[in-house]
């Protein structure tokens, strides 16, 4: 059975301060819950992350960056490579967010470099994808979804799926308030679970982690988690909140006591 990932992406919020003090915090809930089959991520801004790495380093907590060069070194003014993120241990990294596609012109294409780096120097990739409200207005959403699963991992070998995270976050939703209802983000979960075991096998689609993004909240998240093919939550403003992100921690690990109990 696969575990839950709860992962806050601060994107440009906390300093320097607020990341040791939320880290810390965070990493002594965490050490409380004593619950492995919850894991939690932190994406603090790049100047923190090893702060909130080394904050972290003796409970459950793993940090995440919130984006990465696909370059792998040189005079590239304000790029940060994953061989630097290798560097002081940071283990996940979130790619393709829809803030990097808009305001970074980050394409499926960049995307895929990204992985293929951070591939290299064993870092796992978090992988966002997601429609706009004019391509699910359109009726768009599964050729938008399986285009970019396309572009992002043809060609990419893989065999384990511990290697990587998916997170679907369609754009509407993000940071807007409005979240796609569970049975809408179920319907694109298991479109691409499917997509998987039709390039990777059913045994890789099974182990995969698929994560929602979009205005997850403390009264949203049992809903999202109780559908078959949500696996966690990537989680913007609600992340940044330490008794909302506390709750919906705690709310994951009920559920993964309720499904052991079953
Ligand atoms: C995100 O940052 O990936 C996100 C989903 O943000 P929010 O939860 O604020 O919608």
């Amino acid at each position: 059975m696969r575990d839950i990932i709860i992962a806050g992406n601060w994107k440009m919020n906390k300093d320097w301060t607020e990341t040791r003090d939320f880290g810390g915090l965070v990493a002594d809930f965490a050490t409380s819950l004593d619950h492995p089959a919850v894991r939690i991520l932190i994406a603090p801004p790049y100047p923190f992350l090893q702060e909130a790495v080394s904050i972290t380093a003796n409970s459950p907590v793993k940090v995440a960056a919130q984006d990465v060069s696909f370059r792998q070194n040189g005079a590239f003014t304000g790029e940060v490579s994953a061989a630097m993120l290798a560097s002081i241990q940071v283990p996940y990294c979130i790619i393709g967010h829809s803030e990097r596609r808009q305001y970074h012109h980050e394409t499926d294409a960049t995307v895929k470099a990204r992985m293929q780096g951070l591939f290299e120097h064993q870092i796992t990739p978090i992988v966002c994808i997601g429609e706009t409200l004019a391509q699910r207005d359109a009726g768009e959403t599964e050729k938008v979804i399986l285009s970019q699963l396309q572009g992002c991992f043809e060609q990419i070998e893989l065999a384990d799926s511990e290697k990587v995270v998916v997170a679907y976050e369609p754009v509407w939703a993000i940071g807007t308030g409005r979240t796609a209802t569970p049975e809408q983000a179920q319907e694109v979960h298991a479109l691409i679970r499917q997509w998987f075991a039709g390039h990777y096998g059913a045994g890789f689609a099974n182990g995969l982690h698929i994560l929602y993004g979009g205005s997850v909240k403390p009264d949203n998240i049992a809903d999202l988690l109780a559908q078959a093919d949500i696996d966690g939550g990537l989680i913007g403003g609600a992340s940044l909140v330490y008794e909302q992100f506390a709750t919906m921690i705690n709310t994951a690990v009920q559920i993964v006591k309720h499904r052991r109990t079953q």
